[in-house]
């Protein structure tokens, strides 16, 4: 028999005129450890833009992913709130990568990601780029990370010193993947990847997803989901 129908209002919900065809979704429908649920209302982000709507559920499910949006869609705190979620605090080791393509975005992208770990306690998040002296990077490496930030030929020079150690590495980001391609960068990216293990989640975002980019993800990223994002609205 039929359950009883003891909610006449329950129908009230598809009757429901909308101004939106594409109401934004809170982060509050997805499955974050309550922590960074709270830090993410302190900081305002109420509402996810497109490419975290479309983006976190899979990362959050472990899956590697390939995001393309435009310049200020929110890629960082889409593949920020992946990385840190996967966090085991209680591990010092280096957890975590983000590849970017200069010393000012890999800065930018460090800020974002201790904003976004403000109630995590004890995260420690290392910047590591070029252009910047190699014996105050040695020191704080010497005092451990979970999560570094870098450019690819500073990582790389890092690991090719022994002062880097991937072995750990859970999550791998490429971060604006086309713009580190067209820097000359391939070759470093393919020695970082070689130093991290094969079961890592790989996520890859960039503004095109065009030629360069395409024969670097089908290597680095398996099973891939493509999320795209064509505006930040
Ligand atoms: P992208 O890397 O796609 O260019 P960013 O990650 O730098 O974009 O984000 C652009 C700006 O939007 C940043 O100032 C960031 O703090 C802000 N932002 C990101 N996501 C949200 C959100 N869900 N709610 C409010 N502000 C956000
Ligand atoms: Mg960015």
């Amino acid at each position: 028999p039929a359950v009883p129908d003891t909610d006449h209002h329950q129908t009230r919900r598809g009757e429901e005129s909308s101004s939106s065809a594409h109401p934004a979704e809170p982060f509050s429908s997805l499955p974050l450890p309550p922590t960074l649920q709270d830090n993410l209302a302190s900081l305002g982000y109420l509402t996810m833009t497109p490419i975290q709507a479309a983006s976190l559920p899979p990362i959050l499910d472990g899956r590697d992913v390939i995001g393309q949006g435009k310049t200020g869609s929110g890629k960082t705190a889409a593949f920020g709130l992946g990385l840190l979620s996967a966090l085991e605090v209680a591990r010092f080791q280096v957890q975590a990568l983000v590849l970017c393509p200069t010393r000012e975005l890999a800065d930018q992208v460090a800020e974002e990601l201790r904003r976004l770990a403000r109630m995590l306690a004890n995260v420690k998040i290392l910047s590591l780029c070029g252009g910047a002296p190699l014996g105050p990077q040695l020191n704080s490496l010497s005092h451990g990370a979970h999560v570094v930030v870098g450019t690819p030929g500073r990582i790389e020079e890092h690991l090719r010193k022994g002062s880097l150690d991937l072995s750990a590495l859970g999550v791998l980001v490429l971060d604006e993947a086309d713009r580190m391609l067209d820097m000359g960068f391939q070759a470093a990216l393919y020695a970082i990847v070689a130093a991290t293990p094969a079961t890592r989640q790989t996520l890859l975002f960039s503004a095109t997803y065009g030629d360069s980019v395409r024969p670097v993800a089908a290597r680095m990223l398996r099973e891939p989901v493509t999320v795209e994002v064509a505006s930040t609205h």
